[in-house]
């Protein structure tokens, strides 16, 4: 793939910020080289992702959404992490394989799919292991169509129908309408969610909705969409209550808080009244320690 090409007037995500990244960075963070701040063996995805070995996950630098309670700020605010070339990331693909993973997990990878791409072209057939595409959901469908042939699971998010919303917290008015045909066209892409003997997902979609405390309608406005718009059984449906109020989170009174279980049981009660097949996180998984130090490990200590 022409990265180059790409890269000098950047349009990956709906921000179009038409960034020329051989020269500096867009909105998003994103320059020329991959910038990514940890890889490991990841534990706490859903069981499928994360099995008994763990999943192995590239945590990117910078993000195209940056949502003002973000757990992972420091990667997505402060773009914290380490340039690496293409050809490294293949290494850490593959070096990911040999430990064990049972896939490998790109988190927050919108901005750098090209340089993914030609990474993923290097590690060819070396590489055994499904790849995962995991996103905030605001996506463009183009970009989303350079994956076909190269990811086998997409585990995107959707965090908000009313547009209201996605200004106010993520600075992303136009969001719903773009998440919603991005997962449209992963679900195109992927199929019907696949396991193997042991039950680890090898394609499919899985979509991760995170509770916002004080917005249970919008949680359950979103499950009513995407019952209509998605064929049933086409996807997987995480629900998750590890909302956790951080970075700058108290400029919101009413996300400075975690969600209740009132509000939890709701919205889980209509998961399962439409029908939903998926995942439902405990209230228990609220704490900080969920969220990963970032501390480069897998990243750059063989770069000297
Ligand atoms: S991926 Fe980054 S540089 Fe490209 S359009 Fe989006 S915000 Fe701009």
């Amino acid at each position: 793939m022409d990265a180059d090409k790409i890269l000098e007037n950047c349009t990956l995500c709906p921000r179009k910020c038409h960034a020329d990244r051989r020269r500096g960075e867009g909105f998003c963070g994103g320059g020329y080289l991959p910038k990514a701040a940890k890889a490991y063996l990841h534990m706490w995805e859903e069981p499928c992702i994360s099995g008994t070995n763990g999943s192995g996950t590239v945590f990117f630098s910078g993000c195209s959404l940056r949502c003002c309670y973000c757990q992972n700020y420091p990667l997505s605010w402060e773009n914290f992490g380490a340039q690496i070339t293409t050809e490294r990331l293949g290494e850490i693909f593959l070096e990911l394989e040999r430990q064990g993973a049972h896939n490998i997990n790109l988190v927050s990878a919108a901005h750098y799919v090209p340089q993914i791409i030609n990474a993923l072209d290097i590690c060819g057939k070396r590489l055994h292991i499904p790849v995962v595409y995991n996103s905030g959901g605001y996506e463009n469908t183009e970009t989303i169509e350079m994956l076909d042939g190269y990811v086998n699971i997409f585990l995107p998010d959707i965090k908000y129908y009313d547009n209201a919303l996605s200004e106010k917290y993520s600075s992303a008015p136009n969001y719903f309408s773009a998440a919603s045909k991005a997962v449209g066209k992963m679900i195109e892409i992927a199929g019907k969610p696949q396991f193997d003997e042991n039950g680890i997902m090898q394609s499919g979609v899985i979509i991760r909705h995170m509770a916002l405390p004080s917005h249970r309608r919008d949680s359950e406005e979103i499950l009513r969409r995407i019952q209509d718009m998605y064929p049933p059984g086409s996807f997987l449906l995480s629900l998750m209550s590890q909302y956790t109020p951080m970075h700058k989170s108290g400029e919101h009174k009413e996300i400075s808080r975690r969600i209740s279980t009132y509000e939890y049981e709701k919205i889980t009660d209509l998961a399962v009244k439409l029908g939903f097949e998926g995942f439902m996180q405990e209230r228990s998984s609220a704490k900080e320690e969920y969220t990963p130090d970032f501390d480069l490990s897998g990243i750059i200590r063989e770069l000297s």
